[in-house]
């Protein structure tokens, strides 16, 4: 089923002239890590490729090969053959990016969230690769488009940051035979890693330190929650992407089967974020029921309400999902 899918994915890529590679607002590594190895690979076949995120390249990240390339979308409407939306769930976390795009005659969807929808006319979601940049990988290699150094270590990134370093579950042997692959093409892992994970700006830290003070436990100890109003944000003057990963604090503590981050927005919202430790507790089917979405063991959602509303209805439903299977 996938080479056949590969293939056709594969033929849109070569018949097609105008690209346009999307991924989801608030990007994480796999996001922005995947948009450039992509990009990149039909640039050197001599495609016209646009590589737009809402938020542009993020400095956390602009240390990765041809970073410039990514940039936030313009004003003017463009006219494309093919829209490549990567590791986005749903389609309007594609965010404004999508007011960039005048025409297009494909759009392909190439994701790993088991709640996409299928959205767009070629569809390519394997719920079990650990990351976008290890399907990519899949593709790139199948269809015998260009991989170099640049190419590689944008995936391993991708792969390197929704692995949490190789660490989490749905890390296979596929996924290290993956990376061994792309460090025999010449990534340095020292130096990436380094650049990935200790080069982190001292407001995270100091967001960390706050985010400590509201930690709180319950349904005996098997939830921990933390949570981020907008007054400590501005106080700490820390930007949006300054806390991913930092909800693993949680995780990482023994017994904790379910981590919660609760981050106030300026639209009224509060954004949540859930890690599960527990297979049969699924984090996704709870952050579904907030109109959210995501992966078994990692999910997230957008929900309306100040942030001790939010809190009560998220913590009182983990709660019970808790209580239920454990
Ligand atoms: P995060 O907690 O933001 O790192 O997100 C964890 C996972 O849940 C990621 O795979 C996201 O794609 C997914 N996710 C996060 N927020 C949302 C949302 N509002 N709607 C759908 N999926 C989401
Ligand atoms: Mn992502
Ligand atoms: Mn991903």
């Amino acid at each position: 089923m996938s080479a056949a899918k590969f293939d056709q994915i594969g033929q849109v890529l070569r018949e097609n002239q105008r690209f346009a590679v999307l991924s989801h607002v608030r990007p994480d590594g796999d996001a922005l890590g995947s948009q450039l190895a992509l990009g990149l690979s039909l640039k050197q076949i001599g495609k016209q490729v646009r590589i737009w995120n809402e938020e542009g390249m993020l400095d956390k990240y602009s240390f990765l090969p041809q970073a410039n390339l990514l940039t936030k979308a313009p004003s003017q409407a463009e006219d494309f053959d093919v829209v490549l939306a990567l590791d986005t769930a749903i389609q309007n976390r594609l965010g404004n990016t999508v007011n960039a795009i005048k025409s297009a005659k494909i759009w392909v969807n190439i994701d790993h969230h088991p709640s996409n929808p299928r959205y767009g006319d070629v569809v390519y979601i394997d719920s079990n690769a650990p990351a976008t940049g290890q399907i990519l990988f899949e593709l790139i290699t199948n269809q015998k488009l260009p991989i170099d150094r640049a190419i590689a270590e944008n995936l391993y990134v991708a792969i390197s940051t929704d692995t949490g370093s190789f660490q989490y579950p749905n890390t296979t042997a596929r996924t290290f035979e993956i990376a061994a692959a792309l460090v025999k093409i010449g990534v340095d892992v020292g130096r990436v890693s380094q650049l990935t994970y200790e080069n982190y700006p001292r407001r995270r830290i100091e967001l960390l330190r706050d985010l400590l003070g509201t930690m709180r436990f319950s349904a005996d100890n098997r939830i921990a929650s933390f949570s981020l109003s907008l007054a400590a944000a501005k106080n700490l003057g820390v930007l949006p992407e300054d806390n991913e990963g930092l909800i693993d604090h949680l995780r990482a503590i023994h017994g904790v089967i379910v981590a919660i981050f609760f981050e106030e927005l300026s639209d009224g919202k509060v954004r949540v974020s859930m890690r599960s430790k527990d297979e049969r507790v699924n984090v996704c089917a709870i952050c579904e029921k907030f109109g959210g979405g995501g992966h078994v063991l990692a999910a997230g959602a957008r929900v309306k309400g100040t942030l001790a509303e939010v809190e009560k209805k998220i913590l009182e439903e983990a709660c019970d999902v808790v209580s239920r299977v454990t």
